[in-house]
């Protein structure tokens, strides 16, 4: 029973004098060129609704907390790893419930390019190899994903030992491939 509470609006309060938030815009925010809350004309901008007769536009990170406060996501049990760059909503499909980290990506220029176009236009351009953290919101530890910039390629989910341990191969190779092992090179050094 917490009806006075409840009673109290927690959205845009009826006293709020739209007349002097609309005298107090730049040029750029009334021509929806800037962001209307912060007046960044960093891209992408998107539709905020009408100021009076004002369209005005708001930058992704202010239209992402006004979607976010709108509709929080609930089913995050707790904040996210520090390399989450996702934007969590309520209404996330339980698939898509998951961390993931920014995308490294390496093009693989002595491999057949491929036509990433359709076979009246080719398009063709090297495959990239891609590599990214994943974690399901109920999940212990994060994986690496490691995949490729084809839809016909596997994705492998590796444990952040098995990447240790391949990374590890991968250094031990390029240092062969060199023509040094990894302690010639210190002994060199
Ligand atoms: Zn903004
Ligand atoms: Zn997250």
């Amino acid at each position: 029973m917490d009806k006075l509470t409840n009673a109290t609006p927690t959205t845009a309060p009826a006293t709020l004098d739209l007349g002097i938030l609309k005298e107090s815009l730049t040029m750029a925010q009334r021509n929806g060129r800037a962001c209307v809350q912060c007046g960044s004309s960093d891209y992408p901008l998107k539709p905020a609704g009408m100021l009076l007769d004002v369209a005005v536009v708001e930058c992704d990170s202010h239209a992402w907390e006004r979607d976010a406060a709108a509709n929080p996501p609930t089913w995050l049990t707790k904040p996210c790893p520090a390399w989450c760059t996702e934007q969590h909503r309520g209404g996330d499909h339980p698939d898509d419930r998951q961390h993931t980290s920014v995308i490294h990506s390496t093009d693989l220029l002595t491999m057949d390019f491929e036509n990433f176009g359709s076979p009246t236009k080719p398009e063709h351009r090297p495959v990239s190899l891609m590599t990214d953290l994943v974690q399901g919101h109920l999940e212990a530890e994060p994986r690496i994903c490691l995949n490729d910039s084809t839809d016909k390629g596997t994705s492998y989910y590796l444990s952040l030992a098995e990447a240790e341990e391949i990374a590890a191969h991968l250094l031990q190779l390029v240092a062969a491939g060199r023509g040094r092992t990894a302690h010639q090179g210190e002994d060199a050094a």
